[in-house]
């Protein structure tokens, strides 16, 4: 039969990680360390905040570029928080989600054939997002043995003519690897020697451990070639509210703004009220704070855990994943994954999904309770014996 559907949509395949979840869906007595969200409930100031905007019936469309209260706000959490200056009125768009960030960026910015290098093992959105934009995506790997950082000797020898963009994701998603100053400074020497742009993904970024945060749109020099992207669905326990936002010198933020206008129009206005919420409350009340301590608590347990398991685990920087390494038992991710959740319950995702460098590894969530991650290890544990 004749196909209806674009060339494009057709090659894109569906996300390997939902066939995990729909399994395991239909199982009972499942631990999950699948999910990629917090498991903390938004906090309440935020919530209240929404529904009293509802309550005072803030139901209409707001500008396409978002609030303009909820960009002072990102403007002025932005540069106190990661020293970076945008202007609410001509740099910052406010988003359905970092997704939709993610995607109107690359709409933006993308002609046939250009070449958007994505470190991998990755984010599962990025290669196709580059692909549905007419892009090409460029993987760079990277392993265990640089704890899933990029070597700049790697993304030199990658870069071709039609190379346009690198898109950096620190702390990264599914590794948790962070780049700190240092290793943001050899990236940014490449991006400007060879005059590229670069989109850096800081969803993750209130959720650092060991060193703060940097951002490479920070450094000297970066700033006009830098396309930033951030929300609230992780720092901020927002998932549902579908909320981010993205900062980018005029050129481009005018550019991006031209398809949020015949998109999406805006973004949920009772879910803006909230974040401004969020962004004033943030010190008030510490609740970030409260949520990295155990975060940061739960890493340590399971990184402690997988190695003493005899599966090598960094200690990621960042966000909430561990990547420990399943080489030593012999079986692909995805078997590895498959037999843990049908013999133990356990659900994981398969490196392999993450592309290039995945294999070999599973991504275990630690956005859940102590209780539920000591259950999932000591299942872990007794699967592991019985291979
Ligand atoms: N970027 C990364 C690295 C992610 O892990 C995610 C979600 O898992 C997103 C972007 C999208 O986040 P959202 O659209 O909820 O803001």
């Amino acid at each position: 039969m004749k196909s209806y559907l674009s060339s494009k949509t057709e090659q894109i395949k569906p996300s390997a990680i939902r066939r995990f979840f729909d399994m395991a869906a239909n199982m009972k007595d499942v631990v999950s360390l699948g999910v990629g969200e917090p498991d903390f409930v938004t906090p309440w100031p935020i919530r209240d905040a929404a529904i009293s905007s509802i309550e005072r019936g803030y139901t209409f469309y707001t500008e396409t570029a978002g609030l303009i209260e909820l960009r002072r706000e990102i403007a002025n959490y932005m540069q106190s928080c990661f020293n970076v200056s945008y202007s609410p009125e001509s740099e910052i768009i406010v988003t359905t989600g970092g997704s939709q960030a993610l995607d109107i960026t690359m709409r933006a910015i993308l002609n046939p054939g250009d070449e958007v290098m994505i470190m991998e093992p990755s984010y599962v959105a990025y290669a196709p997002l580059v692909s549905l934009a007419g892009g090409v995506p460029k993987p760079i790997e990277t392993s265990i043995e640089t704890e899933f950082k990029p070597k700049p000797e790697q993304i030199q020898q990658a870069i071709t003519p039609n190379t346009k963009a690198i898109l950096l994701c620190s702390p990264n998603n599914p590794t948790g690897s962070f780049l700190n100053k240092e290793e943001l400074k050899a990236i940014a020497e490449i991006i400007i020697e060879q005059d590229l742009i670069v989109i850096t993904d800081e969803i993750y970024a209130e959720l650092t451990y060991d060193e703060p945060f940097c951002s490479i749109a920070s450094l000297q020099g970066m700033r006009e070639r830098t396309i930033l992207i951030s929300g609230f669905s992780k720092g901020f326990a927002m998932t549902g509210w579908r909320l981010g936002f993205v900062c980018a010198p005029q050129g481009f933020r005018q550019a991006m703004l031209k398809i949020q206008q015949y998109t999406m129009l805006c973004a949920p206005s009772i879910t803006q009220y909230g974040a401004v919420e969020a962004l004033k409350s943030r010190d008030r009340y510490q609740y970030i704070e409260e949520m990295r301590t155990s975060y940061c608590q739960r890493r340590d347990y399971m990184v402690k855990s997988f190695n003493e398991m005899g599966l090598d685990c960094h200690l990621p920087g960042g966000a909430f994943y561990v990547f420990p390494s399943i080489y030593k038992t012999g079986m692909t991710s995805e078997h590895f994954a498959e037999k843990l959740l049908l013999e133990e319950r356990v659900a994981v995702v398969p490196g392999s999904v993450f592309g290039a460098g995945g294999e070999g590894n599973i991504r275990c969530s630690y956005a859940a309770s102590m209780e539920i991650l000591k259950e999932a290890v000591s299942r872990i544990n007794r699967f592991l014996e019985s291979l």
